[in-house]
C-alpha cells in the first residue's frame, strides 16, 4: 500500500484526570481474604509495594500490610505517618495504622497472635531468602509460614471501571504526545532527543511520567526490540520503532508505532504491511474465553505466511496495570485464558538487521464480545 494512506483518525480528548471514576479499593481486601483457604493460610503478610498500593491506596516506599480474617494492620515508618493516613482514608480502607521505628516485628507478631492466625502466608515472589529466614527465626517463630504465589496478582488481573479509566487516560495521553512530537521526525532529531520530547510532552499533558524507559529505535537500531534511545540521528529511509507509554494515577499504558521516515525500500514497506496485518489479526482474536496463546498464534501465522516467522522473536503481548508487564502473558507458551476486564497488549514485530525493525502495539480491554482498543493512533501503511 502507498505511504500516504495513513488514515487520520481523530484522537479522543484527554479526560479530566481529577474527575476519573473512583476505584473500589476497599472491596479488594475481602476478595483477598476469600483466597486464604485455597492458599492454606489464615493471614497474609503483603510485602510487595505494588500489591500494597492495590490493596490500600498507599504510594510510599516503605510499608507492610497484614491482612487477617478480621483485621487489616498497616505498618509504615515515620516518614509516611501522615501520607498513609490520608491515602488509606481517601481509598476508604479501614485499617489499624502503626507507625514504627524498629519494632515492626513486635507489632506484627502481636497482631498475628491477637488474630489467632496460625499459618501466615508470605509472598514467595517478593520475599528474599534472607528475609524468609528472619521471619521464621525472629518475627514469627511460633507460626507456620506458608509460601503463596499470585494471591493479590490474581485479583489485579481483572480491572474495575476506575482502573480501566486510568489506563485509557494514560493511553490517550500517549496518543496525543506522539501526535504532538511526530512532525519533529522530519527534522531528523537523534533518537534520544525525540524520546525526551515524547516523555516531556506526556508529562505536560498530565502523565506523572513515562510507564517505562521510552524506546526509540531507528534504522539498524530498530532491529533490536528493546533498543535504548541513542545519539543516532534519525534519517530518511529509516523505520523508527517508538514504544512508550504514560502513567496516570499509577496505571500504565503501552503502545508502539513504527514510523516511516522519507522513502523506504520494498522490503521495509512489506514489513510494515505484514506486521500491521498480523497485529490486526491478533486484535481480532482477542475475546473473553480465548486462550491467550491463540492470540499469539493469530499474529504469528500472518508473519510466518510472509516468510518471517524466525524474525518475530518475542511473545505477542502482556497484561498492563499498575505494572507495565503483568499477567496475563500472551505468548506461544502461555496458559492463560482471557477474561473480560483484563487489559492486554498485542504487539507483534519483525526484526531484520539489514532493514530495521517494525513493531505495532495497542493496549486493549478484553470484553465478552471481543475487545475495546484503548490506543487510538492510526497505523502506518
Ligand atoms: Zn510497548
Ligand atoms: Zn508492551
Amino acid at each position: 500500500m502507498a505511504s500516504d494512506t495513513t488514515s487520520t483518525v481523530a484522537l479522543p480528548p484527554i479526560p479530566a484526570l481529577d474527575a476519573l471514576p473512583p476505584m473500589d479499593v476497599a472491596a479488594r481486601i475481602d476478595r483477598l481474604r476469600a483466597t486464604f483457604d485455597g492458599a492454606s493460610c489464615d493471614a497474609l503478610l503483603v510485602t510487595d509495594l505494588v500489591n500494597i498500593r492495590y490493596l490500600s491506596g498507599f504510594t510510599g516506599s516503605a510499608a507492610l500490610l497484614l491482612v487477617t480474617d478480621d483485621e487489616v494492620l498497616f505498618v509504615t515508618d515515620g516518614r509516611y505517618a501522615e501520607q498513609s493516613a490520608e491515602q488509606l482514608d481517601a481509598a476508604g480502607v479501614v485499617a489499624r495504622i502503626e507507625v514504627t521505628g524498629t519494632e515492626q516485628r513486635e507489632r506484627l507478631a502481636a497482631a498475628v497472635a491477637a488474630a489467632g492466625a496460625g499459618r501466615i502466608g508470605l509472598e514467595a515472589e517478593d520475599v528474599s531468602w534472607a528475609q524468609q529466614r528472619r521471619y521464621a527465626a525472629d518475627w514469627f517463630p511460633d507460626l507456620g509460614l506458608v509460601p503463596t504465589t499470585g494471591l493479590v496478582e490474581g485479583l489485579r488481573i481483572v480491572k474495575d471501571d476506575g482502573e480501566v479509566a486510568r489506563i485509557e487516560a494514560a493511553a490517550i495521553i500517549a496518543d496525543h504526545a506522539l501526535a504532538t512530537v511526530r512532525p519533529r521526525l522530519a527534522e531528523h532529531p537523534t533518537e534520544a532527543d525525540f524520546g525526551l520530547e515524547l516523555d516531556t510532552t506526556m508529562r505536560r499533558l498530565g502523565a506523572s511520567g513515562p510507564s517505562f524507559e521510552t524506546i526509540v529505535g531507528s534504522g539498524p537500531n530498530g532491529a533490536k526490540p528493546h533498543a535504548r534511545p541513542s545519539s543516532r540521528r534519525i534519517a530518511d529511509g529509516d523505520l523508527v520503532v517508538i514504544d512508550f507509554g504514560a502513567i496516570v494515577d499509577g496505571y500504565c499504558s503501552d503502545m508502539t508505532r513504527t514510523v516511516v521516515v522519507g522513502e523506504v525500500d520494498d522490503v521495509q514497506r512489506r514489513m510494515v504491511d505484514v506486521v500491521t496485518d498480523a497485529q490486526q489479526a491478533g486484535v481480532e482474536a482477542v475475546r473473553a474465553g480465548v486462550a491467550s496463546k491463540d492470540v499469539d498464534a493469530a499474529c504469528r501465522e500472518v508473519i510466518e505466511d510472509a516468510g518471517w516467522g524466525d524474525a518475530f522473536i518475542h511473545g505477542t503481548g502482556h497484561g498492563v496495570g499498575l505494572l507495565i508487564h503483568e499477567a496475563p502473558r500472551v505468548a506461544r507458551t502461555a496458559d492463560a485464558t482471557l477474561a473480560a476486564g483484563q487489559i492486554v497488549t498485542v504487539e507483534p514485530g519483525v526484526y531484520l538487521p539489514e532493514h530495521g525493525g517494525v513493531r505495532v502495539e495497542d493496549t486493549l480491554l478484553v470484553t465478552e464480545q471481543g475487545s475495546r482498543v484503548l490506543t487510538h493512533t492510526a497505523k502506518e501503511r
